[in-house]
C-alpha cells in the first residue's frame, strides 16, 4: 500500500498543497519495495463476475498472484514488473472498468454494501452510485479531483456515513414522507458541515457532482490547493449553504436543513458482518471478508465462481475488506459459506481475523519497520488480536490495525486500536474519532 497522509491532530492547520496528489491508479502505476502497484477503483464496489475474472487474469499473468482489497472498496495488484501499463490497460478496458481515463482516479464512491440485499432498504443508493460514475466520468471539471476526494452514499442505516466522505448523501429513512412517486429524498452533506441539504432522490447524484464541483470552485478560490473538503482553510470551509447556492443555478431544489440527524450506527461496526443475510425474495446473500485484506488467486476465483454459478454474477467489495455475494437461493446459501471458509475466507463473526487489519509493512514497503502482517498472523495464531494481550484485551469489540509506521495507512475510521511498530516492538493504543494520535501509552515486544 502506499503510503498515505499521518493522522493529522485535531485542530491542526489544514495542509498548503503545492502539488497534485499522487494516489495511485490503474494508469499512474506506484513504484513500491516489491515491484509496482495498481490501484483499480470501483465505484460502489461494484464488479460483474466477468469483471473480476479479468482482475484474476491481472493478478495472475502481471502481478504477483493476490489482490488486495482497501478500505475505499477498491483492489490493488502489486507486485506489477515495470512496462507492464499498457496490457494492464488494455485487461481493464476490455472488462468495462476503465470507462474514463481521465478520471479513473476520482471514481472514488462507498455505498451501503447490503441496500436492497437484507429487508431493511431499498437499493437507491447503489442505483444512484452508478449514476453519479457516469455523470463524474462525463464532467470535464470533475477529472481535476483529487485522487484521494471521496463521495459517500448511505442507504440511511449509517454504516458508510461515519467514513470520512468529502461529499456524504443520505437516503431518508422516513420514504413515506416524500411525496408519491417522487423517488424519496437524500440529505446532502459537505465535510464536517453539520447542516444539511434536502433533495429530491432523482437528483441524488446530480447533486452530489454538483457538490464535487462548488468544492473545487471553492478550493480555487481559497489558493490552498487542498485535496478534500477538511483541507480547505477553517476560516473558509465549503459549507452547505454555498453549495446550494451552486445547486440552484444548475436548477436542483435543495432545502436548507441546519442540523442534520446523524444515521443510526448498526449494531456493529459495520453491517456486512461475516455469514448470511436473508433476502427480501427468498434469496441470501453471503458477506465474507479478506484475512487482512488479501486474497490469493484462488480465493478469488472460488468467489468469482459461486458469484456467476449461484448468484446473481455479481460481486460487491465492501469498505471493510469484505465481499458480499449477492442473490444466492437462500438453500445453498450454507454450504456455499462453508466452501468459502474452507478456502480461508472469514465467515464467522467471531472470528479473530475479524475486525483485524494491517498495512503493506515488509517487505512490500519500504517505510516499514517489520513485516506486520506476520506479525499479526503470529498473534492471531498465539490467542492474541494485540502483542501479547488476550482477546478480552481488546475494549468493544474494536477493530484493530497493525501499522508498519507512523502513517497508519489504511487504519479504520471511528474508534479503533493502533499497534504500531516502532522499531523496537509495537505500541498499542485507542483512537476515538476526532482525537489526536495515540498516545504511546503501551509498549509491546514483537509477537
Ligand atoms: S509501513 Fe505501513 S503504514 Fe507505513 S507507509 Fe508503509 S504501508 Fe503505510
Amino acid at each position: 500500500m502506499p503510503p498515505s497522509p499521518s493522522i493529522r491532530p485535531q485542530g491542526a492547520e489544514p495542509p498548503i498543497r503545492d502539488r497534485g496528489d499522487a494516489c495511485p491508479g490503474a494508469l499512474r502505476l506506484h513504484s513500491a519495495a516489491d515491484g509496482n502497484l495498481a490501484r483499480v477503483r470501483l465505484p460502489a464496489g461494484d464488479l460483474t463476475a466477468h469483471q473480476a475474472q479479468a482482475l484474476a487474469t491481472a493478478a495472475g499473468r502481471l502481478g504477483d498472484g493476490h489482490l488486495s482489497l482497501t478500505s475505499r472498496g477498491n483492489v490493488e495488484l502489486r507486485g506489477l514488473p515495470d512496462g507492464c501499463g499498457a496490457e494492464l490497460a488494455a485487461l481493464l478496458r476490455d472488462a468495462g472498468l476503465l470507462p474514463s481515463a481521465r478520471h479513473e482516479r476520482v471514481r472514488n464512491i462507498l455505498a451501503s454494501p447490503l441496500a436492497g440485499l437484507d429487508r431493511n432498504t431499498p437499493a437507491d443508493v447503489r442505483r444512484w452510485a452508478r449514476e453519479l460514475d457516469e455523470l463524474l466520468c462525463a464532467s470535464e471539471q470533475a477529472s481535476a479531483l483529487s485522487g484521494r476526494f471521496l463521495f459517500v452514499l448511505d442507504d440511511g442505516r449509517g454504516d458508510v456515513a461515519t467514513l470520512g466522505g468529502d461529499v456524504s448523501l443520505v437516503a431518508e429513512a422516513d420514504r413515506a414522507a416524500a411525496p408519491a412517486g417522487s423517488g424519496g429524498t437524500a440529505l446532502l452533506r459537505v465535510g464536517d458541515d453539520p447542516a444539511a441539504l434536502r433533495i429530491a432522490g432523482p437528483d441524488a447524484p446530480r447533486a452530489a457532482l454538483g457538490a464535487a464541483e462548488a468544492f473545487l470552485t471553492a478550493a480555487a478560490a481559497r489558493g490552498s490547493g487542498a485535496w478534500r473538503v477538511r483541507e480547505l482553510p477553517a476560516e473558509q470551509p465549503l459549507t452547505a449553504r454555498e453549495v446550494a447556492a451552486h445547486l440552484h443555478e444548475t436548477g436542483i431544489t435543495t432545502t436548507y436543513v441546519t442540523q442534520a440527524p446523524t444515521p443510526a450506527s448498526p449494531p456493529s461496526p459495520h453491517s456486512a458482518a461475516p455469514g448470511i443475510v436473508d433476502g427480501p425474495d427468498g434469496t441470501a446473500s453471503l458477506c465474507v471478508l479478506a484475512p487482512l485484506g488479501r486474497l490469493t488467486l484462488a480465493q478469488w476465483q472460488l468467489l468469482t465462481a459461486v458469484a456467476a454459478d449461484d448468484g446473481r454474477g455479481a460481486l460487491r467489495l465492501t469498505p471493510w475488506r469484505g465481499i458480499v455475494l449477492p442473490g444466492l437461493p437462500a438453500g445453498s446459501a450454507a454450504a456455499r459459506l462453508s466452501a468459502l471458509a474452507a478456502a480461508g475466507l472469514i465467515t464467522d463473526p467471531d472470528s479473530p481475523w475479524h475486525r483485524l487489519g494491517a498495512c503493506t509493512g515488509r517487505p512490500g514497503c519500504a517505510k516499514s519497520l517489520t513485516d506486520v502482517r506476520t506479525d499479526a498472523a503470529a498473534a492471531v495464531a498465539a490467542g492474541a488480536r494485540v502483542p501479547g494481550a488476550p482477546p478480552t484485551a481488546v475494549p468493544d469489540g474494536l477493530p484493530v490495525h497493525w501499522s508498519g509506521c507512523e502513517r497508519r495507512c489504511g487504519h479504520p475510521h471511528g474508534a479503533w486500536v493502533d499497534v504500531r511498530a516502532t522499531g523496537e516492538g509495537y505500541r498499542v493504543a485507542v483512537v476515538r474519532p476526532d482525537t489526536a494520535p495515540p498516545p504511546d501509552d503501551a509498549t509491546a515486544p514483537p509477537p
